[in-house]
C-alpha cells in the first residue's frame, strides 16, 4: 500500500503558493486512482495552521506539521531535517513536492538520507498498468519520457506550472505536530533578508498569460538606415507595464549585452528562451523582431498560442513555428498595441 505524502512549505505570509496546490492536485489524483492508498499532507513553516485550513477539504487523511521560527525561511539543514522527520512520521512511500527553488535543493538530499530516489522536473504523474508512472522532458524538452520506480521512498518534484492547481476548499484541519530538534550546526546558516528586484524591474513572470519575446531585430538598423534603441526600449517597457506579460528574449539579443553593446537594460541571460535557455509555460506567446530559428523555438514547446511579428515573410516563424505571423514592422505594431492598451481598448 502506498502512502502518498504531499510536502509543502508555506510562503512568508503563511499561505500556500500555487505550486503547492499543483503538487497537491497531482498527489490527490494519484491517490484517487490508487485503491487502498493513503494521502498525507506535510507542511513546514513558521506557522502552518492557516495553510492547512486553506486546503482542509482535500482528501488527505492526515496533516503533519513542523513549525517554528527556525523553519520560516529556506535553509538546507533545517528544511532537510524537517522534511526527513515528516517523511518518517508519515511512513511515506511516495513524496510529491512542488519543485520550488527551496525544495529542489533539499529533497534529493532527503531521498539519500532515507535510502530513496528523487526525480526532478516531473510534469505528469498517473497510474499505468497498476504502477505509478511519471513523465518528464529530456534533451531540452525535445523528448518526453515516462518512467516507473520500485525504490521507496520515491520523491517526485513537480515542475511549477505543469499541473492544474487543486481547488479544494477551506475548513479546519487538525495538524499533528512533528518535533524536530535542530542542533547548532543545523542553524549555522542565518538568513538575514531577501533581495528582490522592484516589482517593475521584475520582467520574468511565470504566472503571466502572455510571453512577450524580443529578438535582435530591435537593435538592428531600420529602413531609415539607423538603429532606434531608445525607442525600442520604451516600446518594450511600456508594453510590459501595460500587459503584465513575461519578457523572453532570443539568444542573440541577450548576447549583445554580454559583448558590451548598448542594448535593453532590463534583459539578462535569465530571459533567454530556447535550447540553451528557458522553456516557460504560458497560454500565449508573441515574438517580435526574432527570426524564429529552431534553437530558439524549441523553447516555445509549452506555449499555447504562438504569434510573431517579423518583416521577413520567410523567417522561421513562417515555417510552421507560429500559428499567426504578422509580416510587419514591430516598431509600428507595438506602438499601436500600446496605444490601444493604454486606451483600454484591448
Ligand atoms: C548550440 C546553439 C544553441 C542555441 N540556443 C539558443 C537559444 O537557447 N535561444 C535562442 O534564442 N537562440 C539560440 N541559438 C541561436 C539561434 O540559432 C539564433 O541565432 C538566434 O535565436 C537568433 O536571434 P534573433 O532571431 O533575435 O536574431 P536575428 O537572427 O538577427 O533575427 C532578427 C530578426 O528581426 C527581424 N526584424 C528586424 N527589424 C524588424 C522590425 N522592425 N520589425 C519586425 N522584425 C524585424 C529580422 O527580419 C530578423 O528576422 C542557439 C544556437 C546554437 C548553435
Amino acid at each position: 500500500m502506498e502512502t502518498i505524502l504531499v510536502l509543502a512549505h508555506t510562503e512568508n505570509d503563511g499561505s500556500l503558493a500555487k505550486s503547492a496546490r499543483e503538487a497537491l492536485h497531482a498527489a490527490a489524483t494519484l491517490h484517487k486512482s490508487l485503491a487502498g492508498s493513503r494521502l498525507v499532507v506535510g507542511l513546514i513553516g513558521e506557522n502552518v495552521q492557516a495553510a492547512a485550513n486553506s486546503i482542509a477539504a482535500c482528501p488527505a487523511q492526515k496533516y503533519l506539521g513542523v513549525t517554528g521560527a527556525d523553519f520560516s525561511q529556506s535553509r538546507y539543514a533545517s528544511d532537510a531535517a524537517a522534511a526527513e522527520a515528516i517523511c518518517k512520521a508519515a511512513l511515506a512511500t511516495v513524496v510529491v513536492a512542488p519543485a520550488t527553488s527551496r525544495w529542489a535543493r533539499v529533497l534529493p538530499g532527503v531521498a539519500q538520507r532515507l535510502g530513496g530516489r528523487a526525480d526532478t522536473h516531473v510534469t505528469g504523474a498517473a497510474m499505468a498498468e497498476g504502477k505509478i508512472s511519471i513523465s518528464r522532458w529530456f534533451y531540452r524538452q525535445r523528448m518526453e519520457g515516462a518512467l516507473t520506480r520500485t525504490q521507496r521512498p520515491w520523491f517526485i518534484g513537480i515542475d511549477p506550472g505543469s499541473q492544474t492547481a487543486c481547488d479544494c476548499g477551506a475548513g479546519t484541519a487538525a495538524v499533528e505536530m512533528v518535533a524536530v530538534n535542530l542542533t547548532d550546526t543545523n542553524k549555522r546558516t542565518t538568513v538575514i533578508g531577501m533581495r528582490a528586484p522592484a516589482a517593475d524591474a521584475q520582467t520574468i513572470r511565470p504566472d503571466a498569460q502572455l510571453l512577450f519575446v524580443t529578438g535582435a531585430g530591435w537593435t538592428k538598423k531600420q529602413a531609415d538606415g539607423q538603429a532606434h534603441l531608445p525607442e525600442a526600449e520604451k516600446l518594450i517597457h511600456d508594453f510590459l507595464k501595460l500587459s503584465r506579460a513575461s519578457l523572453g528574449s532570443s539568444k542573440s539579443l541577450v548576447d549583445l549585452s554580454g559583448e558590451g553593446q548598448a542594448v535593453l537594460p532590463f534583459l539578462s541571460h535569465l530571459n533567454q528562451i530556447g535550447q540553451t535557455g528557458a522553456t516557460p509555460r504560458h497560454a500565449k506567446g508573441l515574438s517580435t523582431c526574432c527570426h524564429g530559428e529552431e534553437p530558439h523555438t524549441v523553447g516555445w514547446r509549452f506555449i499555447g498560442e504562438r504569434r510573431a511579428v517579423n518583416l521577413d515573410p520567410n523567417c522561421g516563424w513562417a515555417r510552421g513555428k507560429a500559428d499567426v505571423l504578422y509580416v510587419a514592422d514591430a516598431f509600428k505594431v507595438m506602438a499601436k498595441v500600446n496605444e490601444l492598451l493604454a486606451a483600454g481598448k484591448t
